[in-house]
């Protein structure tokens, strides 16, 4: 019989990839704690007519990519394909609107997408999100991309382009898609049939079409930027004087759509060129329009998502895996030495040293190995005599210098056993 095998387009995460992952996972939490933004979890589950009317029937997300599926009631749920329409539900049902002023929130978590694999794309990813809600201050907007930026930067990430655009408010883009629709109509046959489809249904999201030919045909198609009511390009104007003020670059691209009605002004991605076809890691917007369409109040908001797959193949190529290294090795052998290096091994770990324990029972010689491969800076060493006298080998792997101290004398001060470890540790290093 065959063994068993992750699905297509779901994968393990291991060690050392596992340290990208939680390296990310530490500095986006600390950076969200400074900007006073909590976290949220939200089901990974939820009714499917929570995205078919958050997300939008006409976009490829709810039309060909999820996960629907009929549960024992016969009630159809779907794997969340994203989380800002889980987010929203949430804020709405937990009245989070009562608690007044301004809800910052971010999320990480898995997302579930039926999608042909590749680099980048997968069937089960994962993004983590930040989401403002309930102010319609340009700052708001100018906020959560700077944190984006920052927390890119701070991973080591500098190089990645940002795209900006307004899509301006919905009288804005009922004139525009007019506009769109007149310059589009005439070449209606050379259209990709996705690009004819939304002619009536979504004309935007042809903007976002990744053919060949229609690409060709909007190149001259005109722009929103020309159809930003006053009021919608102040909003803008301010926006991107924000972003200049914070030195944060960007190139205008009025074909960037998030091609959903509610959202509104705002739009941007970021980009590398690192990842080949799958170029966008983050993406995001204002979408004033979504907690009233999901049944809340009128609640102006803007986020984003990253991906944190991409995220990690740009990573992998950029830095060796973030390593914690181990403080001791324990090596023993003998019945009364093993309790007790297991004794001391815990004892440790609560004084807060990183500390492995061989458990292999093998040759002292073959336990010593280990330990030069651990990583560790000092190796406790315990036999039958040390486990008589309740003494321990001490051994600075480094130097190679080695001491007898009694057990209770070596957990007794650790403050003065963490300088050892770190003085050896910088001694090593250096
Ligand atoms: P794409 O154009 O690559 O399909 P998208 O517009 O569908 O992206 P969003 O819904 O804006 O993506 O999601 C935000 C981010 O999540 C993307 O920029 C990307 O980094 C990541 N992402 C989206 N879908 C996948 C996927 N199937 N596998 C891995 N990452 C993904
Ligand atoms: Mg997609």
């Amino acid at each position: 019989m065959g063994s068993f095998q992750a699905l297509r387009g779901t994968r393990d995460v291991l060690a050392p990839e596992i340290s990208y992952w939680q390296w990310v996972e530490q500095v986006a939490r600390q950076q969200f704690a400074q900007a006073a933004y909590q976290e949220l979890r939200t089901p990974i589950f939820e009714e499917t007519a929570l995205f078919a009317r958050g997300i939008g029937e006409a976009t490829d997300v709810v039309g060909k990519e999820m996960y629907t599926f009929p549960d024992r009631k016969n009630r159809s749920l779907t794997l969340r394909p994203e989380n800002t329409a889980g987010v929203v539900r949430a804020y709405i049902q937990n009245k989070l609107a009562a608690q007044g002023g301004v809800q910052r929130l971010w999320y990480t978590g898995p997302m579930f997408r039926y999608e042909r694999p590749q680099g980048g794309r997968q069937r089960q990813f994962h993004q983590l999100g930040a989401e403002v809600i309930g102010s319609k201050d340009p700052r708001a907007d100018a906020e959560v991309i700077a944190i984006a930026t920052d927390l890119l930067k701070q991973l080591g990430l500098t190089t990645l382009t940002m795209d900006l655009n307004s899509v301006g408010d919905a009288s804005d883009r009922q004139a525009y898609r007019q506009a769109l629709v007149d310059f589009l109509t005439p070449y209606k046959d050379d259209l990709d049939a996705d690009s004819q489809d939304r002619l009536t249904r979504n004309p935007l999201r042809i903007l976002d079409s990744k053919d060949k030919r229609t690409q060709e045909i909007i190149v001259d198609a005109p722009s929103i930027l020309d159809h930003l009511s006053p009021e919608s390009q102040s909003f803008f104007d301010r926006v991107q004087q924000l972003l200049t003020d914070q030195d944060i670059s960007f190139t205008l691209n009025p074909r960037l759509v998030r091609g959903l009605d509610y959202y509104t002004h705002t739009a941007f991605e970021i980009q590398s060129s690192d990842l080949g076809a799958q170029a966008t890691v983050c993406g995001g917007g204002r979408y004033d329009g979504l907690v009233e369409q999901l049944g809340g109040p009128a609640t102006p908001a803007v986020g984003w998502a990253m991906g944190l797959e991409r995220l990690m193949i740009l990573l992998q190529k950029l830095h060796a895996p973030p390593s914690s290294p181990m403080d001791f090795y324990v090596v023993s052998r003998g019945d009364g030495a093993e309790a007790q290096a297991l004794k001391i091994a815990q004892a440790l770990r609560r004084q807060g040293f990183a500390t492995e324990l061989d458990l292999s029972g093998s040759a002292f010689g073959k336990q010593f190995k280990r330990a030069d491969r651990s990583g560790a800076v000092a190796c406790l060493v315990l036999g039958d005599s040390e486990a008589e006298s309740n003494t321990v080998q001490l051994k600075w792997l480094q130097s190679g210098e080695q001491i007898t101290v009694n057990q209770s004398t070596l957990l007794e001060d650790a403050a003065s056993l963490r300088q050892q470890v770190t003085q050896a540790r910088s001694t090593h290093s250096g």
